[in-house]
């Protein structure tokens, strides 16, 4: 897909250190910025209260500040993390992205990966953030991997 997302190092700190605080659970929450058509750029990541009844297998982002977030224009994507596993979408991911997918455009995992050679977005222990565009089809999501960099010149 073409286009890049710019994951500044202090907001990518903050999103890989929320993850591991609240291994073994799931973290989430909400990311905020700009994008253009191609570029996109995260400005800001809220944690967000994981509901879900089973968080070390699965997230729910606490409703009240999902719906309240739903007001901002900035509101650009969401995030969440696999503890014990790569960051690629599960089943239960892509069954639950149409409840986000109308909203956001960037859907970032945090998970472990056996290579840690996906440096800049790679945290201790292997932690890395992968990034997916969503992408609409007659309704039907999709996720797409995008190109996650520092800064604009990469
Ligand atoms: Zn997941």
């Amino acid at each position: 897909m073409n286009q890049f997302w710019i994951l500044p190092p202090k907001v990518r700190d903050e999103l890989l250190s929320d993850g591991l605080q609240r291994h073994p659970e799931e973290a989430c929450g909400l990311l905020f910025g700009t994008f253009d058509g191609q570029i996109g750029f995260i400005q800001r990541y809220l944690p967000v209260v994981n509901h879900s009844m089973a968080p070390l297998h699965s997230f729910e982002l606490d409703p009240a500040v999902w719906v309240r977030s739903n007001f901002d224009t900035q509101l650009i994507g969401i995030y969440h993390t696999h503890p014990n596993s790569p960051p690629l979408p599960s089943p239960e991911d892509l069954c639950q992205l149409p409840n986000f997918a109308a909203q956001i455009r960037l859907y970032l995992i945090g998970g472990r990966s056996p290579s840690a050679q996906d440096k800049p977005s790679s945290g201790p222990d292997g932690f890395r953030i992968q990034a997916y565009a969503i992408d609409s089809n007659d309704g039907d999501y999709t996720l797409l991997t995008v190109h996650l960099q520092d800064s604009k010149e990469g």
